[in-house]
């Protein structure tokens, strides 16, 4: 599903390297988690997936489902089935969050080449995967985000998700400080996700948020690289041990 190799990635503005060498690969319907200490580049990794602006890649190569990304810009990476969840938690006034995911699925279906859903096409679908989120149709209806508690983004984040059924979930939580309750929804919504076609991508801080989404493969990042793979036990040797020993281990 993704292949990155050799990955080597700067800042566009300051000359800062930032990825060294990254290599990583997601079978279809995997989950593999990163973790690693703050500023190691995870995040960075999840932005260059998506295409984000602000970054140059220098060498090595992106490729999902054997199709190069690094030609594409982040609208047809998408429509190509990558989602970097979360990275639209803004507040719309104004626009109904119905309006909002039925223009969002639809311009997704157009890059796509297929057709758009109707309205009646689209309540239908938005209507199985709400419940299957135990979304009410109330919040539906509310605009986007406005007033919505940390809570509710995160399920209307997983909708989302859900309604552009991407084939390659970017999952970057690292920076929002979720609560235990937020943890398990976006576990929640991730379990229900999974389909054995879908990989997912899961980059976190807590070993917890690991204990509710059971990953595949789990890996270290440091310094720019991923130092160290293993199993779900890796990360709750990070969790009891701390990243010293690996680090050490690494050099
Ligand atoms: P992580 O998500 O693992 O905490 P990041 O990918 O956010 O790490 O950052 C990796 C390194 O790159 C850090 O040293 C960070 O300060 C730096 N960095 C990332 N993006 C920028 C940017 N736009 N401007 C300056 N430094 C950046
Ligand atoms: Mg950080
Ligand atoms: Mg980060």
């Amino acid at each position: 599903m993704l292949e990155i190799k050799n990955l080597h990635v700067k800042l566009e503005e300051e000359d800062k390297q930032i990825l060294k060498g990254v290599n990583l690969s997601i079978g279809k319907g995997e989950v593999h988690a990163i973790m690693g200490p703050n500023g190691s580049g995870k995040s960075t990794t999840s932005y260059v997936l998506a295409g984000r602006d602000g970054y140059v890649v220098t060498e090595g190569s992106i490729e999902v489902e054997g199709k190069d990304m690094l030609d594409l810009d982040p609208e047809e990476r998408a429509a190509a089935g990558v989602f970097l969840a979360f990275q639209y938690p803004v507040e719309i006034p104004g626009v109904g969050n119905m309006t909002f995911l039925r223009t969002a699925v639809n311009s997704q279906r157009k890059a796509r080449g297929e057709e758009e859903l109707s309205a009646g096409e689209f309540l239908k679908e938005v209507r199985i995967q709400a419940k299957a989120l135990k979304i009410d149709a109330e919040m539906l209806k509310r605009p986007v985000n406005v007033g919505f508690s940390g809570g509710e983004k995160k399920r209307n984040e997983i909708l989302q998700m859900a309604m552009l059924a991407p084939k390659l979930c970017v999952l970057d939580e690292t920076d929002s400080g979720l609560d235990v309750d937020a943890m398990k929804l976006v576990a929640e919504g991730v379990n229900a996700l999974r389909d054995g076609e879908r990989s997912f991508l899961v980059i976190t801080h807590y070993q917890r948020l690991l204990d509710h989404i059971i990953p595949d493969v789990v890996h270290i990042m440091s310094n720019g690289r991923i130092i160290k793979s293993g199993g779900p036990e890796l990360a709750l040797e990070v969790e009891n041990n701390g990243y010293a020993d690996l680090l050490e281990e690494a050099e």
